[in-house]
This record gives C-alpha cells, sequence and structure tokens, in this order.
C-alpha cells in the first residue's frame, strides 16, 4: 500500500536529534513516510529588525515554492521565533488543507523561559506542535477538546496540557486526508516520467 510522505526541511541551523525524533515518531500517529530533506531556504528574506523575529508566512511561501511532489505535505523546521503581525509570536503556521507548514522549536525550550533543560519534555513538544501543524494542512481546524492535539495553543503551558494524540473526530478527517494524499502517491508511482 502506497503511504503519504512528509518531508520534513529544516530551516536555517536545526540541532539534527529533532528532526530525527519528528522522523521517527510522526509515522508512529499518522500512516505517513517521513524524510528529511534539505532545501536552501532563505532566512533573512523573512527577518523583522525591529522584532527580532522571522515573519512564518514568508517561509512558508518559501517552502511551497520549493515544492513539487503532489504526494507529499512539507513541514519546515527551524529554531528561529516566529511570528506573525497580529500576535507576538507562533509556534508555528500551516496552510488549511494545503501543502506546507513550519514550526519554530525556539519557545518549545525550557531554557526559553529561564529554566533548566529538559531534553524529553522538549521533544514530547516537537512532536505535539509537529502533528497540530500538519493536521491544519489535512484541513482540520482548531478543536474544542482539550486534550486533542488539534487543541489550540497559545502559551507553552496549554501545549503541556494537551496530548499528543487526535481526537477521534479530528482522526478520522485526518485519516481520510491521508488516504487521498497515498492515492495521488499512487497515482504519481504509475506515471511514466
Ligand atoms: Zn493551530
Ligand atoms: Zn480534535
Amino acid at each position: 500500500m502506497s503511504r503519504a510522505l512528509i518531508e520534513l526541511v529544516p530551516i536555517g541551523k536545526v540541532d539534527t536529534e529533532v528532526l530525527d525524533f519528528l522522523a521517527l515518531v510522526l509515522p508512529e500517529t499518522l500512516p505517513v513516510f517521513c524524510r528529511i530533506r534539505n532545501h536552501p531556504v532563505e532566512l533573512e528574506a523573512a527577518y523583522h529588525p525591529l522584532r527580532q523575529q522571522y515573519h512564518s508566512t514568508a517561509l512558508l511561501a518559501q517552502l511551497v515554492r520549493s515544492h513539487h511532489n503532489p504526494a507529499a505535505k512539507i513541514l519546515g523546521v527551524t529554531e528561529v521565533d516566529l511570528f506573525i503581525p497580529i500576535l507576538t509570536f507562533v509556534f508555528g503556521e500551516a496552510q488549511l488543507g494545503g501543502t506546507a507548514a513550519v514550526l519554530s522549536v525556539h519557545r518549545l525550550d525550557q531554557r526559553f523561559y529561564g529554566l533548566p533543560e529538559d531534553r524529553r519534555l522538549f521533544l514530547e513538544r516537537c512532536e505535539k506542535e509537529a502533528l497540530h501543524e500538519l493536521g491544519h494542512t489535512f484541513g482540520l481546524v482548531h478543536c474544542p477538546e482539550f486534550e486533542c492535539v488539534m487543541h489550540f495553543s497559545n502559551s507553552i503551558e496549554h501545549v503541556d496540557l494537551k496530548s499528543n494524540a487526535f481526537c477521534a473526530s479530528c482522526g478520522r478527517i485526518v485519516q481520510d486526508a491521508i488516504a487521498h494524499l497515498a492515492s495521488a502517491a499512487k497515482a504519481s508511482e504509475r506515471r511514466p516520467s
């Protein structure tokens, strides 16, 4: 059976442990293959000197331009702090029902809050936010269930309160969307190149 593909693209310098961890755990929740793909993304083009942050929408646009596989979703992963103009920061941004999402691990690290490093907690948060942003690319909106990974988090406490799983209703939507993507994968395999 064909599986949908998720490409993890590091943006700027990214700890390989984070990428390897995501490539390992995402297929435990989603029926997908995951691979790490290096592709140049120009971070400086998204930099806002006054805010000293990077505009996530500008990074998303670059990821979409780099993307030519209709059977894959793309998740950019970065260590820099992201923003959109109406918010002080974002953990990530995704195209709803689209191709690409971007995740910042900057505020998922306990050291950002002046606390001692906690590697396990950090990686758990990375997994939750990666699933959340990918969920948006599969057409999911924010979920009212507190435990669902699609519940909206605008603070790290909210990230820690939710689980790393989709609720039954979000899970069904995501499974359907992935089955659809997998059939696109199969069709593109058959196409002579
Ligand atoms: Zn969201
Ligand atoms: Zn849900």
